[in-house]
């Protein structure tokens, strides 16, 4: 088996840096901007961006089932901030999330004006080699986890990145660090633990 190869949403936001970070890794990355091309992919990156735009942009496009689709496919999915919002369940002020596939709510830009964009060292139980710097730029804050999520940071209380069973959510941005720490952790989510299924060609 090759490298796994990683396809990243590329309708809007910061999927440049995502492929960036997935190259360092040594993975193959693939921007998406069709579904039908999320048939060759091993995994997904939904990236930081405006998710009311990627919403609209996902709708037009048709990718809603197709990724709600791939996410029950047991191959590994990752949203940062504006992707964290689509994946939720519940985004506060809307009711439904788009995609509803992590049993999260999130409140939109919940961190307040002044603290707009922000860095703060983030205890990741899961990294070894110390604190993460994690960047925040008007995030959203998951004020609810149901039982099967698994809160892997909190920053300020809150579940800053999350886990259930294929999904992972952070509503920071590690592609803009130069710390690869958290991509490589979703390279490793490749269906051994957690009763995933396993998909044949992610190693
Ligand atoms: N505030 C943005 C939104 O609600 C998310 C911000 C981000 O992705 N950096 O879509």
């Amino acid at each position: 088996m090759g490298k796994p190869l990683i396809g990243i949403l590329a309708l809007q936001g910061d999927f440049r840096e995502h492929r960036i970070m997935i190259d360092r890794c040594g993975a193959a990355a693939r921007d998406i901007r069709l579904p039908r091309q999320l048939e060759e992919v091993d995994g997904l990156i939904m990236p930081g961006g405006e998710s009311t735009t990627m919403t609209k942009l996902m709708i037009e496009y048709g990718f809603v089932d197709e990724v709600r689709r791939f996410c029950a496919s047991g191959r590994p999915v990752f949203g940062t901030c504006a992707g964290a919002i689509l994946l939720a369940d519940r985004v506060r002020e809307n009711g439904r999330g788009l995609l509803g596939v992590i049993d999260i709510a999130v409140v939109r830009n919940a961190y307040g004006r002044q603290l707009a964009s922000r860095e703060a060292a983030l205890t990741i139980a899961a990294l070894d080699n110390g604190p993460f710097r994690a960047i925040f730029i008007r995030a959203p804050m998951i004020d609810e986890a149901g039982p099967p999520v698994e809160i892997l940071s909190r920053y300020q209380g809150a579940p800053v990145l999350v886990r259930q069973n294929n999904i992972l959510v952070a509503t920071f941005h590690p592609e803009l660090t130069d710390d690869a720490r958290v991509h490589e952790y979703f390279l490793s989510m490749n269906g051994r633990d957690k009763g995933l299924q396993q998909h044949d060609s992610f190693p």
